[in-house]
């Protein structure tokens, strides 16, 4: 079987505004092969720049678009196909929106030759350790306190068993971090989960008293409180926090993921497929996670394939049990791909059917195809 093209679709909602949700648009990858088997991949980004990214034709040996680091190769030699997208765009790559974008063809191998094999992607990553995660609703803070208290009350009515909110307000003054915390608390009750995104808002000294101000709250974790430079900063936050430091969804750089482990102390690795180039590279951040005993958990903020993939990564992992299920109700998130993902008992079962187990509705990418 050989890849005959390589297809990047950039999708884009009519309206996208400031808000923290990266599923208002995305891009899709399609990977062609001479069998007529065709693999999806997702890649979360600047879609357009990813797009160029893959779409770039050659200028010398080592500056190529991803496209034609694969075209007329094997679909099934993902790890030699990896290095050849690695290496063939090195000096304007090796971070940030080149492995993006070489996630979304990742993937689409990936559920190539599930398709081909007739089976789930988690079997072919050496997986299976887990069918079925808790689903932890992840969600924006509300404007105003009594808001968070409401939408904490709202996804608790659905059933869920854990809830993240995330971003907006947090940062704003002591009084408004704390309100807000403990209106999510209130609305939730004590036996569901909650866990806080603050979205980098806070300098060490701030993260480290917030910390210990949230720890009668309860939370199941503390996610993304600094900049992921301030590795210093992890490491002394880390030692201090009576709770749970989760960070990761900046990175795309498997090294780097090891720094923030070992240095920055984190104590939950949140891994984005769709970020950090794909599957493999996500398997090997999860197992370094595993070896430093550590919770490894998936960063989600797109749709259905972002979530297909996700479950099967971490169905390949021995130390996870959360999944980030983003409830944003846009079109791209709830409609793009044919299956729904449900979350029932407030779990989430990973799919069976050969490859990623995600099909797309093909109605609504051309309704929200850009170019
Ligand atoms: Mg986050």
């Amino acid at each position: 079987m050989k890849i005959t093209r390589v297809e990047p679709i950039h999708l884009r909602l009519p309206v996208v505004n400031e808000r923290c949700d990266g599923s208002q648009e995305t891009l899709v990858v399609k990977v062609h092969t001479d069998a007529g088997i065709v693999g999806i991949g997702e890649v979360d980004s600047s879609s357009l720049v990813a797009k160029a990214v893959i779409e770039a034709p050659l200028s010398h040996k080592i500056c190529r678009g991803l496209a034609e680091c694969v075209l007329g190769q094997e679909p099934f030699e993902i790890d030699r196909l990896i290095h050849r997208m690695y290496e063939g765009s090195i000096f304007f790559g090796r971070q940030g929106v080149a492995i993006h974008a070489m996630s979304g063809v990742e993937i689409a191998l990936w559920d190539i030759v599930g398709k081909a094999t007739k089976q789930p992607v988690y079997k072919l990553l050496g997986g299976g350790f887990r069918k079925k995660f808790r689903a932890y609703a992840s969600i924006l803070f509300g404007d105003t306190p009594a808001e968070t208290e409401r939408i904490a009350r709202e996804q608790a009515g659905k059933g869920f068993r854990a809830v993240k909110f995330g971003w907006g307000p947090m940062g704003e003054s002591e009084a408004s971090d704390i309100a807000h915390v403990r209106a999510a608390r209130t609305g939730l009750g004590k036996d569901i989960e909650l866990m806080v995104d603050a979205g980098l808002c806070w300098d060490t000294a701030t993260a480290i008293r917030r910390s210990r101000q949230f720890e009668e709250f309860n939370l199941t974790w503390l996610e993304e409180p600094l900049h992921p430079d301030n590795v210093q900063g992890y490491a002394r936050l880390s030692a201090a926090s009576p709770i749970r430091i989760a960070a990761g969804e900046q990175i795309c750089d498997v090294a780097e993921f090891r720094t923030l482990m070992d240095v920055g102390g984190i104590d939950v690795a949140q891994v984005d497929v769709t970020r950090v180039g794909g599957l493999a590279r996500s398997k090997r951040i999860g197992w370094d996670s595993y070896e430093r005993h550590r919770l490894c958990v998936n960063h989600s903020y797109k749709t259905g394939i972002n979530i297909a993939a996700s479950l099967h990564f971490v169905a390949a992992l021995p130390n996870t049990h959360y999944f980030e299920y983003c409830v944003e109700q846009g079109a791209l998130r709830q409609d793009l791909t044919r299956q729904r993902f449900p979350v029932v008992d407030g779990d989430i079962a990973v799919p069976e059917e050969p490859g990623l187990g995600a099909d797309l509705n093909e109605e609504i990418v051309a309704k929200y195809r850009v170019g």
